[in-house]
C-alpha cells in the first residue's frame, strides 16, 4: 500500500532521510518510534505531500506518489496530480487543527462536498454515522472551541474518516491531550483499526498502545530504518543496543 524506494530527504546540508526503504502492507498498522529528530514526521508530510522528496520514488496504492510520467520521462509530481492520490490518505495531527470557524457539522462535510463531490445530503449523512462512531452527535452544532482537546480529536479522526482513505497517518495523536483524555482516544483509534481495513501508519510515544495496536513497530534513527520487528519482539528483544537505550529511556 505504501512503499519508499531509496527516498532521501534534505533539509538544505541537513540529510533527514536518507535512502529510506520500506513498505508497509494493505489493512497493517505499523507504528514509527525513534528519538526526536530522526525523521518520523517527514516521512508522513511526504505522504502528504506538505513535503516533496530530495531523491527516490514514493509509492502508495499502486501509483507513484513522488514523481509522474511526462512522455517517455518520470518527473517530479505536480500539484494536481498529487491530490488525486493524496485523496486516498488521511492524516491527524498532534493539535488536531479542526476549522475554527466551522461547526462540527461542517468540519466534517467541508472536503468530501469538495474533494469527493458529495452531495451536501450524502456527505451529512456520513458525517453523522462517523459521530456517532467517535460518540459525539450531541456536539454536531458546536464550534470547535467548545470542546475540550479529547472531543475536538475524536472530531478530527472522524473528519479523517469522512474521506473514505485507504490509509491513515497518526502524527502524535495524543500528545496534545490532558493524560485522562489520552486513553480513550486510543481505545477510539484501536477500535477503527480492527473493525476496517484502512493501513496505519502511525508515529506515538504511547508504547503501550504501540504494543497493543501494531503489527510491525519500526525504529528510526538519523533517517534510517534501524529494527523493524513485530511489537512483541522489538520491546521484548530488540536486535539493537540503541533500540534497547531508547525503550528504557521513554518506558
Ligand atoms: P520528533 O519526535 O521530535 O517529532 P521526528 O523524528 O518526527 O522528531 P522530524 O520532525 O521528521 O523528526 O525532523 C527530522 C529533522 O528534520 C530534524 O532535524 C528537523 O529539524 C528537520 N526538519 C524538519 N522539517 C524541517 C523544515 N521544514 N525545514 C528544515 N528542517 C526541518
Amino acid at each position: 500500500m505504501i512503499r519508499f524506494d531509496g527516498v532521501m530527504k534534505r533539509f538544505g546540508q541537513n540529510v533527514v532521510l536518507d535512502e529510506l526503504n520500506f513498505a508497509v502492507e494493505p489493512g497493517e498498522f505499523v507504528t514509527l518510534i525513534g528519538p526526536s529528530g530522526s525523521g518520523k514526521t517527514t516521512i508522513l508530510r511526504l505522504l502528504m505531500t506538505l513535503e516533496q522528496v530530495s531523491g527516490g520514488r514514493i509509492h502508495v496504492g499502486g501509483d507513484c506518489l513522488s514523481h509522474m510520467r511526462r512522455g517517455e520521462r518520470w518527473v517530479p509530481a505536480d500539484d494536481k496530480y498529487q491530490r488525486q492520490i493524496r485523496k486516498r490518505i488521511g492524516m491527524v495531527f498532534q493539535q488536531f487543527n479542526l476549522f475554527p470557524n466551522m461547526k462540527v457539522l461542517q468540519n466534517l462535510t467541508e472536503a468530501p462536498i469538495r474533494a469527493l463531490g458529495l452531495s451536501r445530503a450524502e456527505a451529512e449523512e456520513r458525517a453523522r454515522d462517523l459521530l456517532e462512531l467517535v460518540g459525539l452527535s450531541d456536539k454536531i452544532d458546536a464550534h470547535p472551541s467548545q470542546l475540550s482537546g479529547g472531543q475536538q480529536q475524536r472530531v478530527a479522526i472522524a473528519r479523517a474518516l469522512a474521506m473514505r482513505p485507504d490509509v491513515l497517518l497518526l502524527d502524535e495523536v495524543t500528545s496534545a491531550l490532558d493524560p485522562e483524555l489520552v486513553a480513550g482516544v486510543l481505545a477510539l483509534l484501536k477500535d477503527i483499526a480492527k473493525t476496517t481495513d484502512i493501513t496505519f501508519l502511525c508515529v506515538t510515544h504511547e508504547m503501550g498502545f504501540a504494543r497493543d495496536v501494531s503489527d510491525r513497530v519500526m525504529m528510526f534513527d538519523h533517517g534510517h530504518v534501524l529494527e523493524d520487528a513485530p511489537p512483541d519482539k522489538l520491546f521484548s528483544e530488540p536486535d539493537h543496543e540503541r533500540t534497547r537505550t531508547f525503550l528504557q529511556a521513554v518506558l
